[in-house]
Formats: C-alpha cells, sequence, structure tokens
C-alpha cells in the first residue's frame, strides 16, 4: 500500500525527519486558506497523488500569492494527473498539500528498499537529487553509494556519518543528516515498509536539512500490525478492481489482455498466465483466490474478473488441496447464474473432492467448458476467446 507524500512526511516526522511546514487542503478557496494560515511570501502548492514526477507533469507549482494558489488549485481538482508513473489514466486529484517554499542550496536522493539478493534493507543515496534523478543514476550509476544494513545491528551511527560523507555535505549539516537517514531505517523496520525515498532531500543556505517531497510504500500482509498506517489508505489513488479485490481478501492485479484468470495460489496463477501465453492468449488479471475459499469467496472472485470490460473468456484452474473442488465448482455455477453472461467459461479442477465438483458443473445445465489439464484449459480458454468453439469443446476422456 502506498500513501500520500503529506502523509508520509508527518509519519517521518515521528521519526525524526524534518519537512518545512505545510497544510493540506480539499478545495483551492481552502488551499489558500491553508497558505494564509502558513505565512509567508512563497509556497509551493502539490498534488497528492500516488505517483511520482509530478513536478514535470504541472502538479507541482511555485506560488507567491494566495490568488495565484486558489487560481492554480481551480486547474488541479478534479482534474487527472498523468505522470511518466501512473499510466495513460492518470491519477485524480481530490487533496492538495500547500506548503512553505524553501530555498534550495543542495538537494538529494535518499531512497530505503529491500535489496532481494542480499537480503537487506539498502539505502541508495546520491548528490545528485531531484527531478532528473533516474537519468542521472542511470548515466552515472557510480556516482550514487549504496548501504547494505546488517538487519541485528541496524543502521550503525558511523554508516550513516559515511553516507553524509558521500553526499558531500557540511559538518554543520552531517549530524541532521545521520538524525534523518536513522529515522528513515527506524521507520521502514518498525512500520514494515517496502520503500521510503526522499527526493529531493535538500539543504537551505542557514544551515537546515529538509525533505521537499517523501514516498512510502507499505507490506500489505503488515498492515494488520499497523492500523494507524492502515488508515491511511486512499482508495480513490487505487486500480477500482484491485482495491474491490483488496477489500474481500483477494489478490488481484490488472493487466492488458482479454482472458480472465481465477487460480488458487499465487505461484500456481504465474504458471496459469505462463501457460496461457504459451498458447496464445494473453491474462486479463492476476488472481489468487487463496487456499479453502468457499463456494462465495470463489463467486465474489467471478464477479471482479467479469467486471473487466476487456474479459472475453475465463479461465479457471484450480488445484484443490486446502480448496475443494465441489465448493469451486458451486462458486462458479452460484455466479455465472446469477451474472447470466454468455462470456465463455473454461474451469480445470483437479485434487480434493474432483469427482463432486465435475458433477457439479455438468449438472448445472451451464456452458461451462470443462478441461483435464492446465495446458488443455489454456488451449480451450484461447480457443474459446477466439470463438473456435469446436476447438474449445473438443472432447476429453472424463477423470
Ligand atoms: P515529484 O515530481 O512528484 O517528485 O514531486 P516533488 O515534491 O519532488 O517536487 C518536484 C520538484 O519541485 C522538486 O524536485 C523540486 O525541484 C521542486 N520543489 C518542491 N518543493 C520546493 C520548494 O519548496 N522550493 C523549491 N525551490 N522547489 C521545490
Ligand atoms: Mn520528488
Amino acid at each position: 500500500m502506498e500513501i500520500h507524500e503529506y502523509q508520509a512526511k508527518e509519519v517521518l516526522s515521528r521519526f525524526g525527519v524534518t519537512a518545512p511546514p505545510g497544510a493540506l487542503a480539499y478545495s483551492p478557496e481552502q488551499a489558500a486558506y491553508r497558505a494564509r494560515e502558513l505565512g509567508g511570501d512563497r509556497w509551493v502548492v502539490k498534488a497528492q497523488v500516488h505517483a511520482g514526477g509530478r513536478g514535470k507533469a504541472g502538479g507541482v507549482k511555485l506560488c507567491s500569492s494566495d490568488q495565484e494558489i486558489q487560481n492554480i488549485c481551480e486547474n488541479l481538482f478534479g482534474r487527472k494527473l498523468v505522470t511518466h508513473q501512473t499510466g495513460q489514466g492518470g491519477k485524480g486529484i481530490y487533496r492538495v498539500y500547500v506548503e512553505a517554499a524553501v530555498e534550495i542550496e543542495r538537494a538529494f536522493y535518499v531512497g530505503l528498499m529491500l535489496d532481494r539478493s542480499s537480503q537487506r534493507v539498502m539505502i541508495l543515496a546520491s548528490p545528485h537529487g531531484g527531478e532528473e534523478v533516474e537519468e542521472i543514476l542511470s548515466q552515472r550509476p557510480g556516482s550514487v553509494t549504496r548501504t547494505t544494513i546488517e538487519p541485528a545491528a541496524g543502521l550503525r551511527d558511523f554508516q550513516a556519518r559515511e553516507i553524509a560523507f558521500a553526499l558531500g555535505v557540511s559538518p554543520a549539516v552531517t549530524q541532521q543528516m545521520v538524525r534523518t537517514l536513522k529515522g528513515c531505517y527506524r521507520a521502514f523496520t518498525e512500520l514494515d515498509a517496502t520503500m521510503i525515498e526522499i527526493n529531493p532531500l535538500v539543504t537551505t543556505a542557514d544551515g537546515r536539512l529538509l525533505a521537499l517531497d517523501a514516498k512510502m510504500a507499505f507490506d500489505d500482509n503488515a498492515l494488520f500490525r499497523h492500523p494507524q498506517i492502515s488508515e491511511l489508505r486512499d482508495k480513490s489513488q487505487e486500480h477500482p478492481l484491485e482495491s474491490r479485490a483488496a477489500d474481500r481478501g483477494l489478490n488481484y492485479v490488472g493487466l492488458g489482455g482479454h482472458i480472465g484468470c481465477i487460480v488458487n495460489g499465487a505461484g500456481l496463477a504465474m504458471a496459469t498466465m505462463d501457460t496461457l501465453k504459451a498458447a496464445g492468449g494473453e491474462p486479463a488479471n492476476f488472481l489468487d483466490i487463496g487456499g479453502g475459499a468457499s463456494p462465495e469467496r470463489v463467486a465474489k472472485a467471478f464477479r471482479i474478473v467479469m467486471a473487466n470490460d476487456r474479459v472475453q473468456a475465463v479461465l479457471v484452474n484450480i488445484f484443490a488441496g486446502i480448496n475443494r473442488c465441489d465448493w469451486v465448482a458451486r462458486g462458479v455455477v452460484q455466479a455465472m447464474q446469477e451474472m447470466q453472461s454468455d462470456i465463455p467459461v473454461v474451469v480445470r479442477l483437479a485434487g480434493t473432492h474432483l469427482v463432486e465438483g465435475q458433477k457439479i458443473l455438468a449438472q448445472s445445465g451451464l456452458p461451462i467448458i470443462r478441461a483435464a489439464t492446465l495446458r488443455d484449459a489454456a488451449e480451450r480458454s484461447v480457443a474459446a476467446w477466439r470463438s473456435d468453439q469446436a476447438q474449445a469443446t473438443k472432447l476429453w476422456a472424463e477423470p
């Protein structure tokens, strides 16, 4: 789960990371009012969307009067901001953060993420922060410092100081840099984050170190331990089907193809997508319904997959260990009876209560295409999607 910049700044401030004073607004009038409240004569108005690259896309504006803020916000609110990270559809702007503008002296990049090869948290730091950081990191990979953290010891002071030296900050700023880095590391581990990025982290002429931007993402599977973080979820920034699935405890990721997939287990779901591709099809989604899925849960999964209007065929692939084929079959039948759609459905079942499951499908009177193996199911799904009825329903030996 991702959170907004203003939320990340507030979370990180509890760990000793300093940001300029700012306030949130839900309308242009409120944004202007917030600027008057903050005082000063220059502000930065920042669209709050879950994506980077807002500056280049026109979502971050420097303003010098409350009237200007109001005018700019009239243009931001309700609009979709399209950045290089949002995809074509963009992300809706419903909140704007107004912050006291800062005179930047130097701009750094600091990022914390999980490094899978060392299986540790890694801190990336670059002296060339700001909007061009991606180009700079790819052109001059040597300019970025990578520090992996021994989990039992945590981030040590000397390591944080080494990063500060590598960034070339003045002695006066070093201590603030150490506090910022250690705070980020503590926030990362204590809150089960998967990513923290401060870009830019800046120094000012009067010797302060400030986070001008902040991004955080969290491990969904650990959110139950952090109710104050899960509260920060903003569904307006999520893919509607993905958040609907997440609300129902289903793991759904939308993809570009036309064949909807309903599978139990993430590994089997990946294998199903591969097999589908090998058979000449393209999955419309990844979906893991999990173990021990009740008929209701299967029916919910079915409705979510079918709600995607790209879907022209559905492939259900269940290997029932903890699951039960008869429950899955009942879920499929229940959902299909409700929806009365003419989209072809291919079902491959294997494992616990297989015979009962097949019987339920066969006796439902629905035009369900049954398949014997994963490969068979993939081939039938592709044939059904191509409206090749003969290939999709060719005979097979009932197990
Ligand atoms: P992003 O484009 O989504 O990463 O949004 P940022 O919050 O990083 O803002 C984009 C750019 O706006 C930053 O890289 C800075 O160059 C600039 N910016 C943001 N806040 C300030 C500020 O207070 N003062 C100045 N001078 N520039 C700012
Ligand atoms: Mn940024």
